[in-house]
Parts: C-alpha cells; sequence; structure tokens
C-alpha cells in the first residue's frame, strides 16, 4: 500500500515538474525577462568605470547587464516587472564583511546597548523597560556603559561612580549585569551580588577591586579580576541551561545578526571562527533558503579536536552559494593593548616583555599541513611582527613543499604589525593580508607607546606599502569587537582619523577611495575564493547590492561618516529598506 502510494505522489511530482518545464520557456518569450531594473543611480561596479547616471537589469537573483539609464530602459523597460527611480543614489556591491565573529555580534545584539547613554539614569530606566519585558529571575546582560560620557553629575559617588540602590531598585527580581565600555570593569544590581554571595567580608581578589562605601559595603563596580565573582556565577547558571534552550537562543542571535548586518548593507560575512555544532547548522539553513546573506565561515578548534573530523570539508557553496567553509582558524599571539602581540623587540613601554605566543608553531604548521591535505585556506589570526613573521615562516614552509598546489589565498588576519622584511614575502607567497581599517584609530592612542615611533611609521597597519607590493588586502571589523557598519572602517581606512578627537595615524599609509570600496568588496570576494560569483557588478554575479544616500568616491571627506543606507538587496531580493 505504502509503495503504491509512493508512487503515486512521485508519478504525480513528474508530471508537476515535467509541466512546469515544458512551459516555462514559451512562457519567457513573450513574458517578463527580468524581475527588477534599478535605475538613475551613480553605479560603481568596481570592476570598470563608474556610470554616473545609470541602471542594472536583474533577473532570477543575478545580474543580467548594466548601463547608462537611457539605453537600459530603451530596451529593458518593456521586459521587466518592476522599475525603480533610485533619484541619483550611490549603488555599489553589497559589503562583505572581511573578518567578525557572526554569533557573537547577533548575541551582543541581545544585550542591552548602552554605549550612547549619557546618564546613569538613562542606564537604569533601559533596565527597568528591560525588566518588564523578561521573566523573574532572567539575567539582564548590558555593555558600553562610561561614566565620563554622563552629562549630569551622580550626588553620593564613589570615585565617580553611582551606588547601586536605584538600579537594584528597578530590578529586584532580575540580577543585572552591566560591563564598562572598556570592558574592565562591570556594574552588579543586588540581585546579582546577592546570587554572587557578596557580603561586607568579601576580599578584594588579586588584580581585582570591589569598589565599596564609606561602610564597606560593595556600590555595585566591579573591576577587573573583581568581574570574575559575579561573571563566574552567570556562567554557572547559563552552563545548565537545557541544551534546547541553548539552541534557540543561538537561532535567535543569528537572525538578529543576519537584520543587523543588512540594515548595513553587508550582504556577505565571513565568519572568523566557528564549531563544528555551528557549521553544521549554517550549513542546513542555506540548504533550506533559509538565510538572508551569504557565509563563509572558518573553522576554529584545536588541532587534536579536528585532525579526525575533517570528513565533509570543505563546504562550498551550500545552498544558492550561501555558506561556504573552505578555511581553518588558528592564532599565533594575542592583542596589542594588552600586551599580548608577539614582538620581535620587547615593547617600548615594557622593557624586556616582547608579548606571547598563543599557539605552538608546531600546531600551527600541523594545522597547515592538514589544511593542505584538504584544500583549505588557513587564517591564522596574528598582530606582533614576530607573530606574523612566524605565521609567514609556517607558510612559506608548506608552500615550498607543495609546489603542484597554486593559488591557495592563505591568509593572515590582522597582520598588524609587521617588520619591513617581511612585507615582500606577502605578495611572494599570495598571502592575503586580512585587516581591519577601525583597528587603526580605536588603536591609535597606545600604538606608539607599546612600539615606539620606528616600529609604528614603518610597520603598523601599512596598507600603503601592502598595496604598493601587489598585495591584496581583505578589510572587516571584527565585530562585535568593532561596530560592524561599514561606513567608519571606510572613513578609518580611506583617513587614518578618529572620529571623536580627529587624531590621525600615519596618514601616509591610507588607502585610496576605490582600494578601500575594492577591498571591502571584491578583495574580501578574492579572499574567499568568491570573486566569480559577487564582489563586483558584472553580468552574470549576484545581485548582492547596497544603495548609499551619497557618493563615496566623491563626497567631502569630513562627511562620509553621515552616509546612510537606503536598501540592501541579497540575490536580487531587498532584504532591508530605510523607514520601512
Ligand atoms: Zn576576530
Amino acid at each position: 500500500m505504502q509503495n503504491n502510494l509512493t508512487f503515486l505522489f512521485y508519478a504525480l511530482w513528474c508530471a508537476m515538474m515535467m509541466t512546469l518545464t515544458s512551459c516555462k520557456p514559451n512562457a519567457n518569450v513573450d513574458e517578463k525577462v527580468a524581475d527588477l531594473i534599478l535605475y538613475n543611480a551613480y553605479i560603481y561596479p568596481v570592476t570598470g568605470d563608474p556610470i554616473p547616471n545609470g541602471a542594472i537589469v536583474i533577473h532570477g537573483g543575478k545580474i543580467v547587464t548594466l548601463g547608462p539609464t537611457q539605453e537600459i530602459l530603451k530596451i529593458w523597460e518593456s521586459r521587466s516587472g518592476e522599475t525603480r527611480d533610485c533619484s541619483g543614489a550611490f549603488l555599489m556591491p553589497g559589503f562583505i564583511e572581511g573578518h567578525g565573529h557572526f554569533s557573537g555580534l547577533g548575541e551582543n545584539l541581545m544585550q542591552l546597548d548602552l554605549l550612547a547613554t549619557k546618564s546613569w539614569q538613562e542606564i537604569v530606566d533601559s533596565v527597568a523597560v528591560r525588566a518588564q519585558k523578561s521573566n523573574p529571575g532572567e539575567w539582564i546582560i548590558g555593555r558600553g556603559w562610561h561614566q565620563e560620557k554622563w552629562m549630569t553629575p551622580v550626588e553620593n559617588n564613589v570615585n565617580g561612580y553611582p551606588k547601586h540602590d536605584l538600579l537594584s531598585a528597578v530590578s529586584s527580581q532580575h540580577p543585572v549585569m552591566l560591563f564598562h565600555a572598556s570592558g574592565h570593569a562591570l556594574f552588579a544590581n543586588m540581585a546579582a551580588m546577592e546570587a554572587a554571595g557578596i557580603t561586607k567580608e568579601t576580599p578584594d581578589p588579586s588584580g581585582g577591586r570591589i569598589l565599596r562605601d564609606g561602610a564597606g559595603n560593595s556600590i555595585g563596580v566591579f573591576e577587573e579580576n573583581a568581574m570574575n565573582l559575579i561573571w563566574k556565577v552567570y556562567q554557572e547558571i547559563d552552563d545548565k541551561l537545557p541544551a534546547e534552550e541553548r539552541v534557540n537562543r543561538w537561532y535567535q542571535a543569528i537572525s538578529l545578526a543576519q537584520s543587523h548586518c543588512l540594515s548595513y548593507g553587508i550582504t556577505s560575512f565571513q565568519d572568523a571562527g566557528s564549531t563544528f555544532e555551528e557549521i553544521e547548522r549554517y550549513q542546513s539553513l542555506a540548504e533550506q533558503d533559509s538565510l538572508n546573506l551569504r557565509l563563509w565561515v572558518m573553522l576554529r578548534k584545536p588541532y587534536d579536536e579536528i585532525k579526525d573530523h575533517m570528513d565533509g570539508f570543505p563546504i562550498i557553496r551550500a545552498g544558492k552559494d550561501l555558506f561556504t567553509c573552505r578555511a581553518i582558524k588558528a592564532a599565533m599571539d594575542g592583542a596589542l593593548g594588552s600586551y599580548g602581540a608577539w614582538l620581535l623587540e620587547p615593547y617600548t613601554d615594557n622593557p624586556g616583555f616582547v608579548g606571547q605566543n598563543t599557539t605552538s608553531i608546531e600546531e600551527i604548521d600541523l594545522m597547515a599541513q592538514l589544511a593542505m591535505n584538504k584544500g583549505m585556506q588557513m587564517c591564522v589570526h596574528a598582530i606582533g611582527d614576530r607573530g606574523n613573521r612566524e605565521v609567514i615562516n609556517v607558510y612559506e614552509k608548506e608552500i615550498k613543499a607543495h609546489p603542484e598546489k597554486q593559488d591557495l589565498r592563505w591568509r593572515i588576519e590582522h597582520a598588524q604589525h609587521l617588520n619591513p622584511a617581511d612585507m615582500p614575502r606577502f605578495k611572494q607567497l599570495g598571502i592575503i593580508a586580512s585587516m581591519q581599517g577601525i583597528h587603526c584609530t580605536s588603536d591609535a592612542p597606545f600604538v606608539v607607546k607599546r612600539l615606539g615611533e620606528k616600529r609604528s611609521s614603518e610597520g603598523a597597519y601599512a596598507w600603503r606599502s601592502l598595496l604598493d607590493l601587489g598585495v591584496i588586502i581583505a578589510n572587516g571589523t571584527d565585530a562585535p569587537v568593532e561596530r560592524v557598519d561599514p561606513i567608519p572602517n571606510y572613513y578609518a581606512s580611506v583617513t587614518r582619523k578618529r572620529l571623536d578627537n580627529g587624531q590621525e595615524f600615519y596618514h601616509e599609509q591610507a588607502m585610496t577611495r576605490e582600494e578601500a570600496l575594492y577591498s571591502y568588496t571584491l578583495g574580501n570576494a578574492f579572499a574567499g575564493f568568491e570573486e566569480d560569483i559577487k564582489g563586483s557588478l558584472e553580468p552574470g554575479k549576484w545581485a548582492d547590492l547596497v544603495l548609499l544616500s551619497q557618493n563615496l568616491l566623491t563626497c567631502p571627506e569630513d562627511s562620509i561618516p553621515e552616509t546612510s543606507v537606503l536598501l540592501t538587496m541579497m540575490g536580487g531580493a531587498i532584504r532591508y529598506e530605510k523607514n520601512r
């Protein structure tokens, strides 16, 4: 019986498919052959010249053709389902985030964003709103507050900080943990302190401080290592949550990250490190056509945990080119700010100390061999000049051992501080420098302190030197370390100026506007072997594009930060539109 039924369904399915396929070509001949024309736009295709008053024809999610508006409309207007006037706006390929942390970004978005808060009262109010919307006992987590930004002074303050009373009063049923913008302190309410068993008697842990009032009671502020007293309680509770709840939260985070990126004109995201479980989930989302942006992901796990589990890798272009995992991520060193970057010579402001090697060279070499065997890319985090040199040495050894393998496109993530002698090696070995424009200006206040004038001027975020050598630079934000918004990153890439105080960091290493746009589109596509399907506006490529409020090539430099996204399209579908 079941077999008969199966056969019946199969026969019906075949009949249906035959009708569909046999009808389709005929229908296309006299019906519309384009889905949409965007016209009257300043088109910057990235490859080829800009088209000042241009139009682009889209069908089946892909670009059919583009050219001057008049010519395109004459041929295509009657053959298209829809036309849309762009009123002179700037049309370019969708931004490709070149190095970020997708689920981390989503998790961040689930927390209270306190970056823009201008008073303690404003923070208390936003916690109160969140408390009303959440179940009793649920933790409220926020980040980004900074007491120096408060416009109204705090009464009865301790070292400029308020006491927790107001905060605790609006959140008695919810433990609250609010991280300082620096990440080096947190504010806890009474419920959180009770959960952590904090009393007058709790001592300051080594390397940390609990701020106290005159009577010795905690005011709610926990600095440095003292943050762990609160954080570990949250972590323990979180670890005990049913797996299903955590998985649901992950999906929620992914969906938030996705719409957030689309609202900033990002149509593809290169994720700098996911687990096997995450990769599996992304792949099935892609296969169900349930991703609204394209993901390109690096697998991040220690060598021992991946060496016997690489069946099925690489995963290339799952779904409609929605998901790829063809890279392995590792880290050679730490970051400059915390003296983790591994240097050839000691830190200028920490004599005798050269930083940290965080994964052994032997392990990174084993991973490189694995990547070579599997036909995958290597993406190693390196910030210091020693860290970078060691990664290049490993790459060189493996590349020379396999002359039969060409065009590997192995990457160094960050490539921040380079010894000039190593720069030509990027070009010689075809290594991609995967850099973050905005890190340059964010770090500007402390780079010279750490490295001194010579190393800073010769090798810090040395975009110009690398580009002049013909090295491909991929560009990104490392979100959620920085905001994922491409516009401030583009501004930093072309000006090397901070937005808040105008401080400029070795302007001679800036990118031109064309170079910066290339690094954020076709450069990133190339860095993931995807330049044949996206990264520029060319016939046959996906219609992944963004419409911006002003011309990023010609607008005055100071006005770049005011640029806004009017529309984001991925695969021919509008995924974001301003004021809709
Ligand atoms: Zn990162």
